[in-house]
């Protein structure tokens, strides 16, 4: 039987029921194939009614094949082409049908699933909040080549299209419904076919209904088109804030924005034509590639628990105690509040912990007043938190996480004082940012029970965890700290021990090789400035001045007294700079009256003249490229050296990791991909020629030069 189940009602209705050989319908050589065959019987139909488009899967249809899409390289791309003319060409046969054609959407229909619902006549969906319905193609380093960028341009008018295509957006049907992606919701699966039959008998003699708008003679798009004078704010203004935002990294989104341009003032079969070169070429992009491997294949994985001991059942945390209510514990016992979890949230005093559990009844009220919560529930989450100053309240809990100051002899005294509290085979986690877990570990009773859970500021609104082994951690401790991490919906990458273990290892480089380059005397804007350029959120001196210098100050003490210094320490240009600004001009950062910068009341902020006093030298003359190298350089040098070393497990740990918890350049794929990127003996003369001109820190890891000579890519 064919996986398009084909049925013909008394109506003369014939349904379609997708239900293809893998875990979702999706647009691969079967679909072609189904698509076909189905089409063929449809046009030899002699008194056919109408079409019901249907699904027999959870998701209503998922879209393109990415394993196929992550294939296609610049030597395919004529081929690529003709396929996806084809694919466009099955979905306008559908389009033009003399009867009418209805979306049945049950489930999730996302980029080719949206795309095939475009193409009917009308879209009836479930009205469920789970049934997503969208293009989110932009976040893979795609866009919607099927047909998407064009129809959702000509229904919807170029205005409102663009936000949803370039932030691929995914939205509710109650939401869709409002933004004119469906024209009608269900609220009960049951009544979705006779819905979308209903629909057929009511229009299948109304010759309007069943011509798409933009089939019609005198289609006018809503809003006009691109070119007419009330658009020609939004086409002055969109290339630019697109540019300012992607800072022209995303190739894909530049072109999205052009194809719905054009889709504004041309016919639709131009149109379409344009979308499927461009499509072709964005699709056989390197930034394609990355993004979907990153964030399709490689998140998966991480997800799927790849780095999880796979032999310890399943570990749920029932009873969570945080120690310490700063800033970061205060944001831990909100996401384990919000995930169900039972939390006592402990500092040293009941007002410094209460105060702590007040952040929580702030985000619990913003999501009230935007609607996304209702008061009983907001109320059972903040139920869950005990804020106390009291060690009884932490009996039996099954996981312990401490987030008090980054100091190792207190951190080692309250492993002495509280572990006792936790279950019998109970988890403590430490969220330090920096300091060696075995070391840490040393004053535990149950060093096999101590773990490394590493989140990052904010914690309610960043999406990794970062899990850290020491020398003795078990198999068990890790499943707790990696099913916590899910329980709580955040990404956990695993990591083997090191001071400052991956992500803030890798992070510190970032802030030393803007220090050089102070030091050096290149101007401060500048540094800031090429930061961004090469993709990064913030630039690095203003990102050190947020995190704070005075934290970074502390953090070099900690490690002086551990006897762990290295490229951090003494006589380092890092520690120089610290000295000049911290000790010696009580520069701390933003939260200590301000670093690198000033910030002024009216919100603005400027270089703090005593920087450029300090170092600024006007003769000195480093060129663009190489700065831009060395900020992005150094940063993908430590993380090949995480991987060298076995801190890094998997390189889609640090791929994830990196875009995740450091901000790398998503273009990129994170920062083992993009070695792959550049090639492999690219990178290695790369790397010779900066160690050259600027020192031993950029001298290439041998893991690349074993890989180049293996020709073997980081996979
Ligand atoms: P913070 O100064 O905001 O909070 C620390 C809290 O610990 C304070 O409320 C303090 O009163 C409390 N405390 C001190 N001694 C205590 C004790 N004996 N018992 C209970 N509470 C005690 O610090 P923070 O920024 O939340 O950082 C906490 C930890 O998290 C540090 O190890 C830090 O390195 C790490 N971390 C910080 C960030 C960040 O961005 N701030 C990110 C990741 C990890």
């Amino acid at each position: 039987m064919s996986a398009f189940h084909y049925e013909k009602d008394q109506d003369g209705i014939v349904t379609v029921t997708m239900d293809m050989s893998g875990p979702v319908n999706a647009m691969n050589d079967e679909y072609h194939r189904l698509m076909g065959e189905t089409l063929a019987k449809l046009e030899a139909e002699s008194d056919l009614t109408g079409v019901v488009i249907a699904s027999a899967k959870k998701v209503f249809f998922a879209g393109g094949d990415l394993t196929m899409l992550v294939q296609a390289d610049a030597e395919n791309v004529d081929t690529f082409r003709e396929n996806t003319e084809n694919m466009k060409a099955g979905l306008r046969t559908l389009e033009t049908m003399q009867v009418p054609v209805v979306a049945a959407i049950n489930g999730a229909a996302l980029g080719g699933g949206y795309e095939l619902c475009l193409v009917c006549n009308h879209r009836v969906a479930f009205n469920l909040k789970s049934v997503q319905i969208g293009l989110p193609e932009c976040g893979l380093g795609l866009f919607p080549g099927g047909g998407g960028v064009v129809r959702l341009t000509k229904k919807i008018g170029v205005e409102k299209a663009l936000p949803l295509i370039l932030e691929g957006k995914r939205l509710t049907p109650a939401k869709a419904l409002a933004a004119g992606l469906i024209e009608q919701t269900v609220d009960s699966l049951d009544e979705l076919l006779p819905a979308a039959k209903a629909w057929i008998l009511e229009n299948k003699d109304n010759e309007d209904a069943v011509v798409q708008p933009w089939d019609k003679k005198g289609f006018k798009i809503p809003g006009g088109p691109i070119n007419s004078p009330r658009n020609a704010q939004l086409a002055a203004m969109a290339p630019t804030m697109l540019n300012q935002k992607t800072r022209g990294l995303m190739p894909h989104m530049t072109a999205a924005m052009d194809v719905a341009f054009q889709s504004s003032m041309l016919d639709l079969e131009t149109a379409l034509r344009i979308e499927g070169r461009e499509f072709a070429r964005v699709a056989t992009n390197p930034v394609a590639k990355n993004m979907i491997n990153a964030f399709f294949f490689q998140l998966n994985k991480v997800n799927g628990g790849a780095s999880r001991p796979q032999e310890v059942e399943k570990q749920l945390t029932k009873k969570v105690g945080i120690l310490g209510a700063g800033m970061m514990g205060q944001g831990i016992a909100y996401v384990s509040a919000m995930a169900g979890i039972e939390v006592v949230l402990k500092d040293i005093s009941l007002e410094a912990a209460e105060k702590g559990k007040a952040y929580s009844e702030a985000l619990l009220q913003k999501r009230i007043k935007r609607g996304q919560m209702d008061e009983d529930k907001a109320a059972a989450v903040l139920g869950l938190i005990k804020a106390t100053a009291e060690n009884d309240d932490l009996a039996g809990c099954d996981l312990i996480i401490e987030a008090v100051f980054e100091n190792i002899g207190l951190k080692h005294e309250i492993t002495k004082e509280l572990e006792g509290y936790l279950t019998a085979d109970g988890v403590w986690g430490s969220n330090t940012s920096t300091l060696p877990i075995t070391q840490l570990a040393e004053a535990a009773a149950k060093p096999e029970n101590f773990i490394g859970v590493h989140f990052f500021s904010p914690v309610d609104k960043m999406p990794l965890v970062e899990i850290i082994c020491g020398e003795k951690t078990s198999d068990m401790a890790l499943a707790k700290a990696f099913d916590y991490a899910q329980q709580i919906r955040k990404t956990p990458i695993v990591v083997n021990d090191s001071l400052g273990f991956f992500t803030s290892r890798t992070f510190g480089t970032y802030l030393d090789e803007a220090a050089n380059l102070l030091v050096e005397g290149v101007h401060p804007i500048k540094i800031d400035n090429l930061g961004k350029a090469i993709g990064m959120p913030v630039g690095p001196l203003q990102i050190q001045d947020e995190t704070s210098l005075e934290l970074s100050r502390k953090a070099q003490e900690t490690w002086k007294e551990m006897g762990v210094l290295d490229k951090w320490g003494d006589g380092t240009v890092i520690r120089r700079v610290i000295k000049d600004l911290v000790e010696d001009n009580g520069r701390g950062g933003r939260h200590h009256g301000g670093g690198y910068y000033e910030y002024h009341d009216d919100g603005t902020k400027s270089i703090w003249p005593g920087l450029l006093d300090l170092y600024y030298d006007e003769s000195v003359q480093v060129s663009d490229e190489d700065i831009k190298d060395r900020l992005m350089f150094r940063q993908v040098i430590e993380a090949l050296k995480c991987l060298e070393s076995g801190v890094l497990r998997t390189v889609a740990d640090g791929n994830i990791g990196s875009i995740f918890g450091i901000g790398a350049p998503a273009h990129t794929g994170g920062f083992i991909q993009y070695v792959n990127t550049y090639g492999l003996d690219n990178f290695i003369q790369r790397c010779d020629e900066l160690s050259e001109k600027y020192g031993d820190r950029f001298v290439c890891p041998d893991i690349v030069k074993q890989r180049a000579a293996s020709g073997e890519l980081f996979a």
